[in-house]
């Protein structure tokens, strides 16, 4: 159930100034960070010319890719489970827990399960889910989903998180040292591993020659939790196949270098069958995708690879932080892979953005994010999921500048209003208005001032 749309929820987000301007830098600094490691990689858009190619190949065939993949998974044995929803993958998953008399699950970072809303369905049949990676256990004690799918936790201040600490994990008040934070969370976690039985994890690729899934992070807290479980339960969208192992070498040379800037992940281990006595199950996830594979605008959007960079170079996530996406996927992927599963309900999210296409600049697979973007703002405007007031506006916006007379003399009004009674468009009605320190207004337009410099020398 939708609640309120992004300009309201990054208008609370903007409220803490302070926190907007921390927010907007340190993803900045990774995006920084992104830069220097590309601008080190000599092959890099060579890489990324590659990355998008391989992922094109896998849309096209994907079916046969993922039939490859779960004959070859069978023969490791795994277990493989295929659903067509949410609901489906959630239910499929409780039954495996049920299967195993578990009541307690450890869970290391999963984009699939937070679309699928994995936690919440589990909670409510009585399964305690913990997540092991550092974010997600954060916002996890906080009650609040991950901002952002590699830094989930990335709005809090490490005080907030000391604070947060002192009051689930008894730590001294006021103690706020990341080391010491950490340390804490590490030795409350290490119980949660001992004694879960079963794993879930996440899926970075999936290869089809072999059967084998890539799970990365930069805690080891998947490999942890699955070499210490009974069960290792792996939950991927469909979209995660690549053919061959050797195309590993492309993908995990970009994803981490997009996300953080590091040359690699700590951690990128190969789960390729069952260790003795354990049972591995792999569930593959449609919901949605094959719709969105049907359309030529929209089917590359399932590249993504999930590295966050087109979150960190956004100026509109970067000042509106994760949560005023109302999605599990924020940033600009989300608002394009979200109004594929629920158009009315996701229409304002393609509007939040400048389209300056920083974003495809810096994808990875070279998904082009800001048309996209564009393309989906023609479809829900068609659709007419956008407000009456919006549609008008922009109505009336293009009938003036796409007449000169209308122009020009909307352009000496503006300038008269501005400078004679501001109040009637610098008021708190005005959305543009609430955030801005407006320019001083020009004595004349630019035609104006160019004519008069001409005449007069
Ligand atoms: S769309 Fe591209 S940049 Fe954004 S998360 Fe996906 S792979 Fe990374």
């Amino acid at each position: 159930m939708k609640t309120e749309d992004h300009a309201t929820l990054s208008e609370k987000f903007n409220r803490d100034e302070a926190r907007v301007d921390w927010h907007d830098k340190t993803l900045w600094f990774i995006r920084e960070k992104r830069d220097k490691a590309a601008w080190q990689t000599p092959d890099w858009e060579q890489l990324r010319d590659e990355a998008s190619q391989i992922k094109n190949n896998v849309l096209g065939n994907l079916h046969a890719y993922l039939l490859l993949f779960e004959k070859n998974a069978q023969q490791n044995g795994i277990t493989v489970h295929w659903a067509s929803t949410a609901e489906e993958h959630n239910r499929i998953v409780h039954s495996i827990i049920q299967k195993h008399g578990s009541k307690k699950v450890v869970k290391s970072k999963s984009m699939l399960t937070e679309e699928c809303h994995l936690n919440e369905y589990l909670a409510k049949q009585g399964i305690d889910v913990i997540d092991t990676d550092l974010g997600e256990r954060i916002v996890q004690l906080a009650d609040e989903p991950p901002s952002h799918i590699v830094l989930p936790c990335i709005h809090w201040k490490k005080e907030e998180i000391g604070e947060l600490f002192h009051q689930h994990l008894g730590t001294p008040k006021g103690n706020a040292d990341p080391q010491f934070l950490t340390a804490a969370a590490r030795e409350h976690l290490r119980e949660k591993f001992m004694t879960g039985r079963v794993a879930i994890t996440g899926v970075n690729f999936a290869v089809a020659e072999t059967g084998e899934i890539v799970v990365c992070t930069n805690e080891g807290n998947a490999d942890l939790g699955v070499q210490l479980a009974d069960v290792h339960i792996a939950c991927m969208g469909i979209e995660k196949i690549i053919p061959q192992r050797k195309h590993l070498g492309i993908f995990l040379r970009l994803l981490t270098r997009s996300a953080t800037g590091q040359p690699i992940t700590t951690y990128s281990s190969h789960f390729r069958s069952p260790r003795p006595g354990q049972s591995m199950h792999i569930v593959l996830v449609d919901n949605g995708r094959s719709e969105r594979l049907k359309s030529d605008d929209f089917r590359n959007a399932l590249k993504c690879i999930r590295c966050g960079a087109c979150m960190n170079t956004c100026p509109v996530y970067r000042r509106s932080g994760g949560h005023s996406y109302h999605y599990a996927i924020a940033g600009p992927i989300g608002s394009i892979l979200a109004p594929g599963l629920d158009m009315k309900k996701h229409a304002d999210l393609p509007f939040a953005s400048t389209l300056c296409g920083s974003c495809s600049n810096v994808c990875p697979v070279k998904i082009d994010i800001h048309d996209q973007l564009y393309k989906w703002r023609q479809v829900i405007v068609q659709k007419g999921y956008v407000k009456k007031t919006k549609g008008i506006g922009v109505k009336a916006m293009a009938d003036i500048l796409s007449n000169s007379f209308f122009y020009r003399t909307a352009g000496s009004v503006t300038r008269w209003i501005l400078k004679y009674i501001p109040g009637l468009i610098n008021n708190s009605f005005n959305p543009w208005y609430k955030q801005r320190e407006m320019p001083r207004v020009p004595e004349r337009s630019f035609k104006e001032w160019y004519h008069h410099r001409k005449k007069n020398g």
